[in-house]
């Protein structure tokens, strides 16, 4: 096959998985340039497009890659724009630390530190307790157990707790570690029969940060070893800093005594910001990139992303790469334009799939599992969210939710929206958590 016709079967897979808009948002302005034996190299507008690109999206073009050719391919990035030097030299001492800490085996975003949060009423209870642990690793509060909604800012806390303990101690043994990679590392170590290498790993620091960690809900050999792990450090004094979407006691399917043990120490929360908090947060990462954002223009993307800060900063980054690549600055009405089909308006009506690839986005699984007839506890209760939102907020009837669920009947809906209800007012977190999705799901 030639470059062109992978490139459009790449595209047209990852249309699939991501839909419509983050496609023509994301995808479209990209460009296949070579396909060599073992790397591919595509073209991307600007630097910053690129770094979006990378952190947000990089496992779907190499999935893209591997399905449509059948090899693992490393994907490299090359930037369309000609670069200036003062930025050339900014990037270069941000990859130098990067590198730096990798040469430690410290993998945090050098990027995400304390002087890039901006504080406000949403997260300052969080970010005064970050700040304090990195005062007295150990001491203040252990273990501090952050959680709020996705695109909040706890990656970027606890990477900051990192980055600021690094640089005051550097003699700290440091370890960051996604909840994920933590599990992969766990089932990897028993398959091979290395558990005593993954002990020494996980239990000689000094600072453990494990993000995202209602994802080893239902996993238990991988609780099991974090229960030991937390135990061997907590007895130590050393720090432990966790992070999650939801509260400990909304993580369904973790063992009461790790619950118990995640509640221990300090939990903050951090709230959806207000207008004011993501309009700084605009004009920071505005600054940091180098990005000319008019008031009215900030003010209008505040109004309008309510609840995800990833998202905001999507947006901006859109802007800016639209502004470099047509020479027209960024104006509202500009923006209007540029991001009709991303920020739809509260009349338009939601599609179902809308909803599904929303609600499977928020519980980590692909959205097309929804419409299988899997029964197991991953896929049952998000697809009963999904149902009871599309009753909710679409005008279709529950026979044709059903078949939109891959053709279950008008019942099921009716089950599905009666469990919903119930656990939400029941449940008052429960509740929080479908409001913020369907929050979310309007953008
Ligand atoms: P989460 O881990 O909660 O899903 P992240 O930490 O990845 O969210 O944050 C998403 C993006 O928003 C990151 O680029 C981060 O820098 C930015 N962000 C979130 N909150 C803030 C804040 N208070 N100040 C500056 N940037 C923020
Ligand atoms: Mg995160």
């Amino acid at each position: 096959m030639e470059t062109a016709a992978i490139w459009d079967k790449c595209l047209k897979s990852i249309d699939d998985k991501v839909g419509g808009s983050v496609f023509e948002l994301w995808f479209k302005p990209i460009k296949l340039k070579q396909i060599k034996d073992d790397y591919v190299v595509v073209e991307i507008p600007n630097r910053f497009y690129k770094e979006w690109i990378e952190e947000n999206y990089s496992e779907i073009i190499q999935n893209a890659f591997r399905e449509q050719t059948g090899q693992e391919l490393t994907v490299k990035y090359k930037i369309a724009e000609k670069q200036d030097k003062e930025v050339k030299k900014f990037d270069a001492r941000i990859d130098s630390r990067r590198r730096a800490l990798r040469n430690k085996g410290v993998f945090l975003n050098p990027k995400y530190t304390f002087e890039e949060f901006i504080a406000g009423p949403s997260n300052q209870f969080a970010h005064a307790a970050a700040m304090k642990v990195t005062e007295a690793p150990g001491r203040a509060y252990n273990p501090l157990f952050i959680y709020g909604g996705v695109g909040l800012g706890k990656t970027h806390l606890i990477n900051a707790i990192g980055n600021r303990v690094i640089d005051s101690m550097p003699n700290f043994r440091v370890l960051y570690v996604p909840s994920e990679q933590f599990t992969n590392e766990v089932v990897a170590a028993i398959r091979h029969d290395k558990m005593g290498e993954l002990k020494d790993k996980y239990r000689n620091v000094d600072l453990l940060l494990l993000d995202d960690v209602q994802f080893i809900a239902n996993k238990t050999q991988t609780q099991e070893e974090f229960f030991h792990t937390f135990n061997a450090l907590y007895e130590q004094q050393k720090q432990i800093v966790i992070s999650s979407d939801r509260s400990p006691r909304d993580i369904s399917d973790i063992t009461d005594r790790l619950k118990s043990r995640f509640t221990m120490g300090l939990i903050a929360d951090i709230q959806l910001p207000s207008v004011e908090t993501k309009m700084a947060i605009l004009f920071k990462k505005a600054e940091y990139q180098r990005i000319q954002i008019p008031q009215d223009v900030a003010y209008w993307l505040a109004m309008k992303i309510k609840s995800n800060i990833r998202e905001l900063e999507g947006c901006l980054i859109k802007l800016a790469a639209h502004s470099t690549l047509t020479g027209v600055p960024i104006t509202l009405d500009m923006a209007k334009d540029v991001l009709k089909d991303f920020l739809h308006d509260d009349e338009r009506p939601l599609t179902v799939e809308i909803i599904q690839k929303a609600v499977a986005d928020f519980y980590g699984i692909r959205f097309q599992e929804l419409k299988t007839k899997k029964r197991t506890k991953e896929i049952a209760l998000p697809r009963q969210i999904a149902m009871y939102i599309s009753r909710e907020h679409t005008d279709l009837s529950l026979n044709d939710i059903g078949k939109n669920f891959g053709g279950k009947d008008h019942s099921t809906v009716i089950y599905a929206c009666r469990q919903i209800d119930k656990r939400k007012n029941a449940d008052e977190s429960f509740n929080r958590i479908i409001e913020s999705l369907i929050n979310k799901i309007k953008g």
